[in-house]
């Protein structure tokens, strides 16, 4: 395999701060989450060397070893479903969770930070698109779950994440994009963070307000 992360790290810079010319947004607005699920320990050691400085990951488990052997030098996000009863491992592990998407969820994490005596930062999940097969909460009751989850103490809710379906051609998400930024901007604070994009489509979401860009194939490959 012939991977070349000072590369394509690099590339992935420069078009992301070639759509932050094109919408006129500071590039440093905009962070990079490199996504590493399943790709080996050495391979995101590599990564980390030539730059990366956010991880990831969608499984509990997966996360807790490259955790383990890589340390936390480098930021640590939770970008996948999230199960109840994984909560308290998240909790432990996680910088950043991007995927509450319940206020059942949302209580979980709450009991398990405060035993863990932190304050877990969170984004809201929002499932734009009614895909079933995808987590979040529906857009008109984002804002409920929001007002609750500031209504937890061991929470910090940032912003909003999510997954548009998948599309050949990045403008078709777009819309999706629109859509998340506009529900942030009507709820307001503390929402800061919108964490949308991914390998095929980071530019358009750029464009749209993305400050959360979480890439993993145009970083480390195709996945197995
Ligand atoms: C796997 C994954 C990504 C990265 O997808 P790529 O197309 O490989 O960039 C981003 N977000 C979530 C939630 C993912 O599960």
């Amino acid at each position: 395999m012939d991977l070349d992360l000072t590369a394509n790290l690099s590339s992935i810079r420069d078009r992301v701060a070639a759509a932050c010319l094109r919408a006129e947004r500071d590039p440093g607005q905009v962070r990079l989450v490199a996504v590493s699920k399943t790709v080996p320990v050495e391979i995101v050691q590599a990564g980390i060397e030539a730059g990366l400085s956010i991880l990831g990951e969608n499984y509990i488990q997966e996360a807790q070893a490259k955790i383990e052997a890589l340390g936390r030098r480098v930021q640590w996000h939770f970008i996948g479903r999230l199960q109840t009863n994984k909560a308290k491992y998240a909790v432990r592990l996680f910088d950043l969770i991007h995927s509450v998407d319940s206020v059942r969820l949302a209580e979980e994490v709450n009991k398990r930070a405060g035993q863990e005596g932190r304050r877990q930062p969170v984004l809201v999940q929002v499932n734009l698109s009614g895909e079933e097969t995808k987590g979040g909460v529906s857009s008109e009751e984002t804002a409920d779950l929001v007002h609750r989850i500031m209504a937890l103490s061991h929470l910090e809710v940032r912003g909003l994440m999510t997954m548009p379906p998948f599309f050949d051609q990045p403008e078709k998400a777009r819309p999706y994009f629109i859509a998340l930024r506009k529900l942030k901007e009507k709820i307001g604070p503390p929402l800061t963070e919108l964490s949308m994009g991914m390998s095929g489509d980071f530019e358009t979401a750029v464009e749209e307000g993305a400050t959360l860009v979480r890439i993993g194939t145009a970083i480390f490959g195709a996945r197995k």
